[in-house]
């Protein structure tokens, strides 16, 4: 989608540090981790949130998952990480392009819920 910060990140036009890229998804670390680890995951397709998503989106949104586990361990989780997915306004999402958040390291990661 034109102007959308993760699809210029997803189509190589604004520089990240990659982590992980298929035909669905495109991975990359955080520019201001809070974590040891802390990986984003998105759909290289444009999905603005978990709540536009529709039953067509099931495959990309099994992949998220699916690439959890193997990010984490390769970034320094391996013995366990958490997955967040800020959601719209209350979820307090801030870019408007579907990511999982995939944080780790080799403390815990602390808290559920902290980001306010
Ligand atoms: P949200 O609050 O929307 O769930 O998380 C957005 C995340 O994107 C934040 O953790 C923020 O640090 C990260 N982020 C925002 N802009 C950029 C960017 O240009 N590059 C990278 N690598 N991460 C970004
Ligand atoms: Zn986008």
């Amino acid at each position: 989608m034109d102007g959308c910060l993760f699809c210029k990140i997803a189509a190589g036009e604004i520089p990240s540090k990659k982590a992980y890229e298929d035909d669905l998804v495109y991975a990359f670390h955080d520019i201001h981790p809070l974590r040891p680890t802390h990986v984003l995951v998105i759909p290289k397709r444009h999905i603005a949130s978990l709540a536009q998503v529709s039953a067509a989106d099931e495959p990309v949104l099994g992949r998220l998952l699916a690439v959890a586990q193997k990010l984490a361990a390769e970034n320094g989780s391996t013995d366990g990480f958490r997955c967040i997915v800020n959601t719209g306004r209350i979820g307090g999402q801030e870019v408007p392009h579907l990511h999982l958040h995939i944080l780790g390291g080799p403390a815990p990661v602390g808290p559920m819920v902290e980001k306010i």
